[in-house]
């Protein structure tokens, strides 16, 4: 079983933070939950959805994502936008 089929973002807590990998320049960034949520009007989509409409942020390339769940770790704080 796939989780991304399991979950919608509706079930992640809004503090949770995502990381995408581009999978073709393997240029990473990350997402909170609640940016998603609120970005994402319907919150009941699946997190499969969510990763296919999450490309690279890298100029130019706009390759598709390969979505996981970040652990941050106890002593950093998100900061938001990593750029
Ligand atoms: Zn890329």
């Amino acid at each position: 079983m796939n989780w991304k089929n399991e979950l919608q973002l509706n079930d992640l807590d809004p503090d949770q933070v995502l990381e995408f990998m581009c999978k073709i320049c393997g240029n990473t960034h990350l997402k909170r939950a609640a940016e998603l949520q609120n970005e994402i009007s319907q919150s009941f989509m699946w997190l499969d959805q969510v990763e296919n409409d999450e490309h690279c942020k890298k100029r130019g390339c706009n390759g598709s994502t390969l979505m996981s769940v970040y652990h941050k770790s106890s002593t950093s704080g998100f900061a938001g936008g990593l750029a």
